[in-house]
């Protein structure tokens, strides 16, 4: 009685040092394991925030004109896994590295970085979208911008549609310069993968652009800034 009374109390105190010891040891891991800091350059939205996003309610192309006139598009959605849309400018190679990359909705900055290899320089708009099936409810749509050679805007920024954010550039030497351009629904901040086997949450960018143009097709863009020297005198 006496010795099984002795060999629970030394069972037990086996196991209350196990038990020290294991979280002695998870401590240490832990310890030993670096907190890899979040990205700040991406910028998490409060609901709040979400809600106070600028309301598009219209869409241009972000390259060449408003309707895209002077571009194509070199991989469209979904061909060979492509999440995006790969767009160029029609002078083909690197005719178009540099040429101005522009918002295609009113939106906030909420990515400005180099998320990680095959990407280069990015940016994530987020922009609050009206529901065209339900017009009491709105979406939050991401517009994506990858390879850009510069940025012409910074992190959190609010940017009307037709802004300059950027420029376009090349990701590799293997590659021509182009602007990779997604659309993505929700307001998830991720970089993401570019390609993939089902869409994700990406949308086709040109099905997207026309659903929610919001300008008749026929528009004009408004006529082009006289060159300073050439500009009507203003004296009185
Ligand atoms: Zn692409």
């Amino acid at each position: 009685m006496r010795a099984s009374a002795l060999l629970s109390i030394a069972l037990l105190l086996g196991a209350l040092g196990l038990g020290v010891e294991i979280g002695l040891h998870e401590w240490q891991q832990r310890r030993a394991t670096p907190q890899v800091p979040l990205d700040p350059a991406f910028l998490r939205l409060s609901p709040l925030e979400i809600v106070q996003l600028p309301l598009a309610v219209r869409f241009d192309q972000p390259l060449g004109t408003a309707h895209g006139a002077l571009t194509y598009n070199a991989q469209p959605f979904r061909m060979a896994r492509h999440l995006g849309d790969d767009l160029n400018g029609i002078g083909g190679g690197n005719s178009d590295l540099g040429d101005p990359v522009y918002a295609a909705g009113a939106g906030r900055v909420v990515y400005l970085g180099r998320p990680g290899p095959g990407w280069g320089n990015m940016i994530i708009l987020a922009h609050h979208v009206p529901d065209l099936s339900e017009p009491s409810r709105e979406r939050v749509i991401q517009t994506v911008y990858a390879h850009l050679d510069t940025f012409t805007v910074e992190a959190d920024q609010i940017v009307p549609r037709g802004f300059q954010i950027g420029t376009v550039g090349r990701v590799d030497e293997k590659n021509f310069a182009h602007l990779h351009f997604e659309v993505r629904e929700g307001p998830y901040i991720n970089p993401s993968v570019g390609y993939a086997d089902t869409p994700l949450n990406c949308l086709s960018p040109e099905r997207f652009l026309a659903q929610h143009r919001g300008a008749p097709e026929d528009l004009l863009n408004t006529a082009p800034v006289f060159p300073l020297e050439t500009a009507p005198s203003t004296s009185k």
